[in-house]
């Protein structure tokens, strides 16, 4: 058995169909006529464009607007005058071919985005060097490989597919991707996602195991891989697959319902987002609202800071979008495992201590928070717009924000600019600090919002990356649940909404705890939100408390689990 990084849920029995690109090999060649050359050039780079074009068309009309983004980043990539000029520079600088040139700079740019580290980066780098070939295959008349035709039950096996590849395939005939390379969040992941293909990602030697034609299973949700497993096993995941997609059919039925126990206690299942397009899922989900904006991915992945004017037309088209459902937008939470290149920020010794979130918008507050903040409040007018503070660890962080959103809204009513004047300002409880003193922000905040990601971290001491210490990475640690339950109680004390925007919030075996606790608010990816759905109808918190307490009166991890596995488990036979 292999075992690689889940990227798309599901399971995928098939037959392997071992996806190379021929290898092209680039030579430098000294050319005479180097206008002639030039033009040969961009010959080749208008039809890749025009390819590029059409890839984005059909995505669009196949499977969404969001998904053909990525081919317009290609688009993006092709257009960009500094890298076509670099490469006629260099034809007529150096008299070389076409392909040569494409090479030595598109290998340039690829490897400073590769060596910058983070993972969009990497995804940039695996953009440039996609167009990179696919420009030298235009001009060496070279088809790159066709994966739109293959046989019914293929499985797609290749060293890293790229997004143009993976944008080619037709969701018909592939029953699963396994890859060498790639990680959850690269693009051709999120493609098959999109196309519901069961994927797995960065299996380590993986095509040294594997030829073409053998039998291949895989799991998407675990990350799981088989090379001709036996009879049983292929029996067992054969059904496995009928569970997953009778399930998924299954979880239909509760697109419309409410999300109320069977005590009568309502509570919202609502999403976290990263961008304004990933509204589309919540809305298929059937969502009850934003529980998490993640703003800082609107940062990512540019070479400039957005305007407050491209912000607010984020902010509003996520508001406007979700009709009057709430929409809590939180501040930008930069610094730790996120960095922004042109933030300037230099590297922390200890990153997750220090200088993020919070802490840096409140010293960057002219060029960086306000304008977020002003955006956020201009685009409060168009929806139930919330603003979420991240990171505080003490009382004085949230009245700074606060009293900047006071000099915001003085501001806009000089100026007759409309806004929500009983906009909402809450927090994120997710670090120590806050939870030992969440009754005194209790009195101020509006809500809160546990993120227990974080809070996990700070309670145990423990990098949330790092896997040489993620054995102590759990949210049924005894000091977890412990302050888990602290800050849903002051909150609720102080009668204030307490939501959930971390992973522990769809997460079956947590759900019974935090409902006994009082939750009001579960916010977590788009489609895990039917899910967690069909479990609070499925409870009665009076009878859920018995439930916790036995739980909160464990004093390890592994057994606190094992009794919310057995007791889930019970429920669900
Ligand atoms: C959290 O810390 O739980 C959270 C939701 O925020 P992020 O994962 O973005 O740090
Ligand atoms: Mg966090």
């Amino acid at each position: 058995m292999y075992k690689g990084t889940s990227a798309s849920a599901g399971i995928g029995i098939g037959k392997a169909v071992i996806v190379e690109e021929a290898q092209l090999v680039i030579t430098r060649q000294a050319v005479n006529n180097v206008e002639e050359e030039v033009q040969r050039f961009k010959g080749a780079l208008d039809e890749t464009i025009k390819a590029t074009e059409k890839l984005a068309e059909d995505l669009a009309t196949r499977v969404g607007e969001k998904e053909a983004e990525i081919m317009q980043g290609h688009m993006m990539l092709l257009a960009d005058p500094m890298l076509t000029g670099e490469i006629e520079n260099s034809v007529r600088n150096d008299g070389v071919n076409s392909e040569y040139a494409i090479e030595n700079v598109c290998n340039m740019y690829a490897d400073m985005f590769a060596s910058m580290g983070d993972e969009l980066m990497q995804q940039r780098a695996t953009d440039m060097r996609d167009i990179k070939t696919r420009m030298q295959q235009m001009l060496m008349g070279i088809q790159s490989v066709d994966i739109s035709s293959l046989p019914e039950g293929s499985i797609i096996v290749a060293k890293d597919l790229t997004p143009s590849m993976t944008a080619g395939i037709n969701p018909a005939n592939v029953t699963g991707i396994v890859t060498e390379l790639g990680g959850k969040t690269s693009h051709s992941a999120i493609l098959a996602r999109a196309l519901e293909i069961p994927a797995v990602v960065a299996v380590t030697g993986f095509m040294d195991g594997v030829k073409d034609g053998d039998q291949v299973v895989l799991d998407g949700s675990t990350g799981e891989v088989y090379v001709n497993p036996d009879q049983a096993v292929t029996a067992d995941y054969e059904e496995k697959r009928k569970q997953f997609l009778a399930e998924k059919k299954e979880l239909e039925q509760y697109i419309g319902k409410p999300s109320v126990t069977k005590d009568g206690v309502q509570v919202e299942i609502v999403a976290n987002i990263g961008k304004p397009e990933d509204v589309d899922k919540v809305l298929q989900y059937d969502g009850e609202g934003i529980g998490l904006f993640r703003t800082e991915f609107l940062f990512m992945d540019r070479n400039a800071m957005p305007t407050e004017e491209e912000q607010f037309e984020a902010y509003k088209k996520v508001a406007a979008a979700m009709n009057g459902k709430p929409v809590i937008i939180r501040t930008l939470d930069i610094g730790g495992d996120k960095e922004i290149p042109y933030m300037g920020l230099e590297k922390d010794e200890n990153p997750f201590l220090g200088y993020r979130a919070i802490r840096f918008c409140l010293d960057r507050r002219e060029d960086v928070y306000k304008p977020q903040l002003r955006a956020l409040l201009r685009a409060s007018a168009f929806g139930n717009i919330r603003i979420m503070v991240p990171l505080v660890t003490c009382i004085e962080e949230y009245r700074q924000a606060k009293a900047l959103v006071e000099e915001i809204k003085k501001e806009l009513d000089e100026k007759g600019i409309a806004y929500n004047k009983d906009i909402q300002v809450g927090i994120m409880v997710e670090t120590a600090a806050a939870s030992l003193i969440a009754d005194i922000f209790a009195k101020e905040a509006d809500f809160f919002s546990i993120g227990t990601n974080d809070l996990t971290q700070y309670t145990m001491s423990v990098d949330r990356g790092n896997k040489k210490v993620s054995y102590l990475y759990s949210t049924f640690n005894p000091a977890v649940l412990r302050s888990i339950k602290h800050i849903i109680a002051c909150g609720r004390e102080a009668g204030i909404m307490v939501g959930m925007c971390g992973e522990a919030a769809s997460d079956p075996m947590m759900i019974p705890l935090l409902l006994a606790f009082g939750l009001n608010e579960f916010s977590m990816s788009a489609s895990a939100i039917l899910k967690a759905r069909k479990m609070v109808t499925q409870y009665s918190v009076e009878e859920l408390q018995a439930v916790a307490d036995k739980a909160m009166s464990f004093a390890t991890t592994a057994e606190t689990e094992q009794y919310m596995r057995d007791f889930v488990e019970k429920v669900t036979d």
